[in-house]
């Protein structure tokens, strides 16, 4: 069922090709549903932030609520189309996602990504306003998702130009940690790995980021750390198609891998 419209008087060319394929996947397979996570007016033209969910066969009880976030920066185009060829592979191999509801936010920065730039139209870095009263609605539509969708996990995908390879944040929280290891060392098979001793001005270690940047996309406050939170980081100067294998050899990781966590957490 599609209920997500893109009526060719309301978005540019640019955005609608990023949603088209979206859309298709929504109508082709019943199992992938595209909904408006919600919409905003700037300079006169209405944008949306779009949210595609997949739900996987179940294995009973709750399933695993996973939220995917690409575009954050508009400039970073290769996780959305990471999220887009995630779909697709799950629409014919469910079972990849087992046990699990994956909420994809594949464009999070619209206008951002229209006009080509990191940040928004009004000139913010959107993650830098995350749980800090921001007024921007694309924040507000974003926060409120956040609060309400109550996921287990968050996995943000963005890409570095100035970096020499994948690498990610944990945060310093071991699960993060356990999650994004395995994500790097499956993202290694197509990208070389960044595995300088600084990233981005912080301390890293095999790629990984203890550290991070106040005002990041981020579970609610009042969630506190019982969810996990990674940041996914392909090297932006590399090949489109090898940052999309890239961040799709991560996520299938991570999804393997936490639901062996999962599966394993009631022996414990
Ligand atoms: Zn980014």
């Amino acid at each position: 069922m599609v209920m997500l419209n893109c009526p060719d008087s309301v978005y540019p060319h640019k955005l609608r090709r990023l949603y088209w394929p979206f859309l298709s996947l929504a109508e082709a397979s019943p199992a992938v549903h595209g909904t408006v996570a919600g919409s905003f007016t700037r300079n006169g033209h209405r944008y949306t932030i779009p949210r595609f969910s997949f739900r996987g066969p179940s294995v009973g009880g709750t399933p695993i609520r996973l939220g995917l976030f690409a575009l954050i920066h508009g400039d970073e185009p290769a996780g959305a189309h990471a999220l887009e060829h995630l779909l697709a592979r799950l629409a014919e191999q469910p079972e990849l996602a087992t046990g699990y509801e994956l909420v994809c936010y594949p464009l999070c920065n619209p206008t951002g990504y229209e006009a080509g730039t990191r940040h928004c139209r009004s000139g913010a870095d959107l993650n830098r306003e995350f749980w800090r009263d921001s007024e921007l609605p694309e924040i507000r539509i974003l926060e409120h998702e956040l609060r309400t969708q109550r996921f287990d996990g968050l996995i943000a995908l963005h890409a570095d130009d100035t970096c020499e390879g994948s690498y990610g944040y944990s945060h310093g929280r071991a699960l993060d940690d356990a999650l994004l290891r395995p994500a790097l060392a499956a993202a290694d098979r197509v990208l070389p790995r960044d595995r300088r001793a600084t990233i981005d001005g912080f301390a890293a270690r095999e790629g990984v980021i203890c550290d991070c940047f106040r005002g990041i996309l981020a579970p609610p406050p009042e969630q506190g750390t019982r969810v996990f939170n990674l940041i996914f980081e392909t090297p932006a100067l590399a090949p489109l198609p090898d940052q999309v294998a890239a961040n799709l050899a991560a996520l299938e990781a991570i999804l393997a891998t936490y639901r062996g966590f999962i599966a394993y957490a009631p022996n414990l």
